[in-house]
């Protein structure tokens, strides 16, 4: 095995760069490859046109004669552009994308057709994708459904048509149809907010911009792990002498193979419309991060599942290989996203930009307070909709961020929110400024981030918007989006009713706000954190405040079902009972799903390259060891490693034979819940850690030419 490793390593240190030069302005070809409104207005007749806006603008339906125009000019648009085939684009829970192409082209015609019908419904033969139990208790059929709030686009040769994807009964199988019923609900609570103060507000948005930090090595080098090919992350590898201590890689020069391949997928990107426009490296070795400007959190969403493909397919051209798994290497910092977030009426204000005028402090006053009080109040559920295996080698593993979910505000924040609940009993006369009085009218309008920044929080304020950082880099950013969007939504529609109460009563309007922000301020005290979120004091000051500090997926999982949760779900018509309990079934098997296939990636390798290996090279040294003993000479080094060598042979096979008898016992539960906390509990927790040391152990004391798997300082110091 140790000629693959030599192969891949002289393949990867001979490849020549794919060059990519850019000659046009990026202005010439973005969103070339999309059906977006300037294409549709061009290509439908007024009214047509009409219509299908206000289906994108107020989700409603669109009527067959609509669709059928709307599929004539796609599918004309989308010929001139070289495209044979269509398919419905959905995200089904198996994390990434899927599609199943039909041509164009109708044989029994002679001609390309795409009808109207085609466009707005499809039923995939999609009966292997999960569905918890909701398909096959008594039906089989799930349908996708056309989403035109997304624009189509073509990839490759095939227009894709974004879509849900839901059961007979439209249920939820998908990341979308959650997503697209909280951003509504966000947007309904949020618009009667902003109607307290004004009543030209009709609709507010919600934005997202998601930085996506990745991994990229060479392919070979890839190729010849097992490991990463089949589960995404090294099960093995001793740290590297030089890791990221340094901090050197961080922002320093991009290294030329990795920066064509950016530039590559960035035009590739750029076409479909993703507004890329920020790279760098990021702090461990070969690992960077591209962030796009903010859209709709919808489009947003898509853009960031269609980029992670775009740019999986351009690490072909460039044989290299992109990892977006949250812990690829371990030593190394993890893969996350950070999912910035805001909400932005119809009047092109952003609710979370403090402003220079009082008034306006206010509003901003009332979503910033509110947004606190929904993830003081619903942390638990912000957890889980980050809970992945991947992701649990992140959250709550020495690593950043910490599964404790807290919100950092700044000090210049946490000065206006501290005085405003001291403010007490301040009476504010008639005539009197009450902005003035309460503190309020002093908000920086510029937060000064350089001396603020704070790194380690995993739901940070910084400046204008909120940004999550627990997302993990594989993660479909819908899943947490939908939480963060339902949970303020919920929180707004309780402030809004507490309001209108306050003014039934005969409190004026501004006062009865700030009186129940001040009570929203002190109730999630407890969740405002400013200081190192990493450090073993904060985990020990989070449990004396009461925060939940959730260690592992398939028990970050049960928030999902509180009733608490289930409330604000249901209220808002987001996720009925069953489609949270068939969704949770999904993620505990996927969870013991991917924890499996790491225990027996473990116990292969370790079984058949590692142990093999260590045997052949201890044969060598037994052999040096007599041949000195032949001399007298003293062989008690050659001894001590022999000796060393055979104690992890055992402690391996011991521990993986035993590992083995565990997933045995496992998999005879039934229930998926118990499954995968056993699976946490008794495969992963127990044995991994173990095997990977002793594993880890060998690699030093055998001799380099003869270890099978490449190892982490040929991969990760790519030029
Ligand atoms: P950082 O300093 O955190 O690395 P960047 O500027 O690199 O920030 O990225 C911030 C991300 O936040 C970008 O995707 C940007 O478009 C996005 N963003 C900026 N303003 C908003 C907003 N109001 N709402 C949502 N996302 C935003
Ligand atoms: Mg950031």
């Amino acid at each position: 095995m140790a000629h693959l490793r030599f192969k891949a390593l002289d393949l990867a240190n001979n490849r020549t760069r794919t060059k990519v030069e850019v000659s046009e302005k990026i202005s010439d070809f973005f969103g070339q490859d999309v059906f977006g409104l300037r294409e549709m207005q061009s290509l439908l007749a007024p009214e047509v046109y009409k219509r299908v806006k206000r289906a994108i603008d107020g989700g409603t339906k669109v009527d067959a004669e609509t669709a059928d125009a709307v599929a004539s000019a796609a599918k004309s648009w989308a010929l001139t552009k070289g495209a044979t085939h269509y398919t419905h684009w959905f995200q089904p829970l198996t994390g990434s994308t899927a599609e199943k192409h039909d041509s164009f082209f109708d044989a029994s015609s002679g001609i390309e057709k795409f009808k109207g019908s085609a466009l707005v419904q499809q039923e995939p033969d999609a009966s292997s994708f999960p569905s918890g139990g909701i398909r096959s208790t008594f039906e089989a059929r799930g349908y996708t459904a056309w989403d035109p709030s997304s624009p189509m686009f073509i990839y490759g040769v095939t227009l894709c048509i974004p879509t849900v994807f839901v059961s007979y009964n439209g249920e939820a199988l998908d990341y979308k149809t959650p997503l697209l019923k909280a951003v509504e609900a966000v947007d309904k609570a949020a618009t009667n907010v902003c109607q307290l103060f004004d009543k030209k507000v009709t609709r507010v948005k919600a934005s997202l911009g998601c930085e996506q930090e990745y991994f990229v090595i060479d392919k070979a080098l890839y190729a010849a792990r097992p490991d990463l090919v089949m589960g995404g992350r090294t099960v093995f590898g001793h740290n590297p002498a030089r890791g990221q201590q340094l901090d050197d890689h961080y922002f320093g020069s991009i290294p030329p193979r990795i920066y064509d391949f950016m530039k590559g997928f960035e035009v590739e990107a750029l076409k479909l419309g993703i507004p890329v426009s920020t790279r760098h490296n990021e702090v461990a070795p070969s690992q960077f991060e591209v962030a796009p400007l903010f859209e709709d959190i919808n489009i947003a969403s898509d853009h960031n599942q269609l980029l992670m493909d775009v740019m999986s397919k351009v690490a072909e051209r460039h044989r290299l290989k992109v990892l977006f798994h949250e812990k690829p290497f371990a030593g190394l910092n993890g893969t996350g996203k950070h999912n910035n977030w805001s909400l932005i009426t119809n009047t092109g204000v952003n609710l979370f930009q403090p402003s220079s005028s009082a008034r306006e402090n206010l509003l901003f006053l009332i979503f910033f307070v509110n947004t606190i009080k929904a993830v003081y109040e619903n942390a638990d559920l912000l957890r889980a909709s980050v809970a992945s295996a991947g992701n649990d080698h992140r959250l709550g593993a020495n690593e950043a961020p910490p599964a404790i979910m807290s919100v950092f505000i700044g000090s210049q924040l946490t000065a206006v929110l501290d005085e405003l609940e001291k403010k007490g009993n301040v009476k504010v006369g008639k005539g009197e400024n009450m902005y003035m009085k309460l503190g309020i009218d002093k908000i920086p309008p510029i937060i000064q981030d350089n001396t603020d920044r704070n790194r380690t929080s995993p739901f940070a304020f910084t400046g204008n918007k909120f940004e999550f950082r627990a997302v993990g880099g594989n993660d479909n950013s819908a899943s947490s989006m939908t939480v963060l969007n339902a949970i303020v939504a919920d929180q707004l529609t309780d402030f809004y009713e507490a309001v209108q109460k306050e003014i039934k009563k005969g409190t004026e309007k501004r006062m009865a706000i700030v009186a129940i922000l001040r009570k929203y301020i002190k109730e999630s005290k407890a969740i405002r954190f400013e200081g190192d979120g990493y450090s073993d004091e904060w985990v020990k000051e989070a449990e004396k405040r009461g925060l939940s500090n959730i260690q592992d997926t398939p028990r970050a999982l049960d928030a999902y079902l509180t009733e608490k949760a289930r409330k604000v779900f249901n209220r808002h018509a987001i996720l009925t009972d069953r489609e949270l309990e068939a969704r949770n079934e999904i993620r505990w098997e996927s969870y013991i799903m991917k924890i499996q296939i790491e225990s027996r990636i473990m116990g292969d390798l370790a079984l058949n390259h590692i142990v093999p290996t260590a045997i052949a090279y201890q044969n060598k040294l037994i052999q040096n060891a007599n041949g000195l003993k032949g001399l007298n000479i003293s062989n008690k080094g050659v001894i001590n490693t022999i000796e060393s060598i055979t104690g992890y042979i055992e402690t391996i096979q011991t521990e993986v034979y035993n590992m083995i008898e565990e997933r045995k016992r496992l998999n005879k539960i039934e229930d998926l819940r118990d499954k995968a906390i056993g699976y946490c509990d008794d495969v992963k927790m127990k044995y991994f850690d173990k095997i990977r040391y002793a594993v880890d152990k060998l690699e030093m004391l055998i001799d380099d030419e003869d270890w099978p798997l490449v190892k982490y300082r040929e991969m990760l110091f790519l030029r």
